[in-house]
């Protein structure tokens, strides 16, 4: 049955009949909800847990089995018959949980549990972020895919996930800090923004780019490329399996060989992170040969826990209409600087954005963003943030919310948010369901 720690305590306080309607009631519920926790997934430091008792969400808290939990947490955990009650130790930390009571204790300090920790089928199941939290781990909740993300020590996320969409006129160039500490650049400008670039780069603190992305080999996205490779050492280099006979692309293979590095393919279905409820993947180009350059862009997608931004580079309708990856994203960095080529009405309607992002120059004589794609944006309700107007726009994510700020400041059409994006406490504009 749901012990359901504040309406207890408020049908004690009534008459008898009450509580009896209310067994009732949980008696109902509680059917419904063992049927509903059958799809949770509980996952510890990227080890999926098998339970032999299903985990169930109540009062939007997850309870697991208490074995499966500890032991993949390396705890102890002992189980008194009499009183019901389950003392747990791991190294400085003690945690004392008894069943059917709200009551909780995390090293003699006293805590007031959302819901108790029960017995079904013979099993005691426990409240999985009070128990991890009290063993400072990091508890992530995914409400699409009902998970829970557990990570203690090392596996910990460092820091929100921050992307930078730096204005370099008329092109592209993003820097991404990730929540594991690393990095990633999709694209660096034209050749002449190499030194913008890099300037960037380094007042962000940035020391090694783990991830470098070279959407397709046009100058306005890896124009500079060839002087950050030749100034930042770097892990992994993507770019799509097409070649350009211009200097710009030659000048990027040959920063590249004199780093001694490798070029892998950038082509959909590759995943290049998967840890912790952070996801990153190249979705597109779908297809081998293009007519138009712009199609063989290397399209990413970065989820992490219940947010996701899509990075479309150049691509156009043709390769819009190839992906077969879920694009539902909060952010559009919008296709090809906001050109009438990408941006169909079906696309936008399956990535369905809060938010747009233009990467575009100040009267560049290509008309970019087109009002076409602007009016489309604007009749979906998506609020349109562009380097043209607004600088370098920088979006950050805890996982459950998204803050946007420019260096014109943020729109108030865009809600209530707060211009300090770098400390970890993050405003709430769009509220998840925590139910971990
Ligand atoms: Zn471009």
């Amino acid at each position: 049955m749901i012990i359901n720690c504040r309406w207890f305590a408020i049908i004690n306080g009534k008459n008898k009949k009450l509580l009896i309607l209310f067994a009732a009631a949980c008696i109902i519920l509680s059917a419904f909800c063992v049927c509903a926790g059958e799809d949770v997934r509980v996952v510890v430091n990227d080890n999926a847990l098998v339970f032999d008792q299903q985990p169930v969400i109540e009062n939007n808290r997850t309870l697991v089995p208490l074995r499966a939990i500890f032991e993949a947490l390396g705890a102890e955990v002992n189980w008194d018959e009499n009183t019901k009650t389950i003392t747990v130790h791991k190294e400085n930390t003690n945690i004392v949980l008894t069943v059917d009571e709200c009551r909780a204790f995390a090293d003699g300090r006293e805590v007031e549990l959302d819901v108790a920790p029960k017995i079904i089928n013979d099993r005691t199941l426990v409240p999985v972020r009070f128990v991890a939290e009290s063993m400072d781990c990091f508890v992530g909740w995914q409400e699409d895919t009902k998970t829970v993300f557990i990570a203690d020590g090392d596996n910990k996320p460092e820091r929100n996930l921050s992307v930078h969409y730096i204005d370099v006129g008329q092109a592209d160039s993003i820097l991404i800090m990730l929540p594991n500490g690393q990095n990633m650049l999709i694209d660096a400008g034209n050749n002449a923004d190499g030194d913008l670039v890099i300037n960037y780069l380094e007042e962000q603190g940035i020391a090694f780019l783990d991830y470098v992305i070279g959407t397709h080999p046009h100058e306005d996205h890896i124009g500079g490329l060839d002087m950050v490779i030749d100034y930042f050492d770097a892990g992994y280099i993507y770019m799509p399996e097409i070649q350009h006979s211009t200097k710009t692309f030659e000048d990027v293979l040959i920063a590249v060989q004199k780093k001694n590095l490798q070029i892998r393919s950038a082509k959909a279905g590759i995943n290049i992170i998967s840890s912790n409820g952070l996801c990153v993947d190249i979705i597109a180009p779908a297809g081998d040969f293009y007519k138009d350059l712009n199609d063989y862009s290397a399209v990413i997608k970065i989820t992490y826990l219940n947010n996701t931004f899509l990075f479309m580079a150049d691509a156009g309708k043709l390769s819009e209409n190839q992906i077969t990856a879920d694009v539902k994203a909060d952010v559009l960095k919008v296709g090809h600087h906001g050109s009438d080529t990408s941006t169909s009405i079906t696309f936008l309607g399956r990535v369905s954005p809060d938010y747009a992002v233009i990467s575009v120059g100040k009267g560049n004589p290509y008309g970019h963003p087109s009002q076409s794609v602007l009016d489309l944006l604007n009749s979906h309700g998506v609020c349109i943030y562009r380097t043209d107007e607004d600088g370098t726009i920088i979006a950050a994510s805890d996982g459950y919310n998204i803050i946007i700020d420019s260096n014109k400041g943020a729109k108030p059409i865009c809600g209530p948010l707060s211009l300090n994006l770098r400390p970890s406490g993050l405003p709430v504009m769009k509220g998840v369901k925590l139910a971990a």
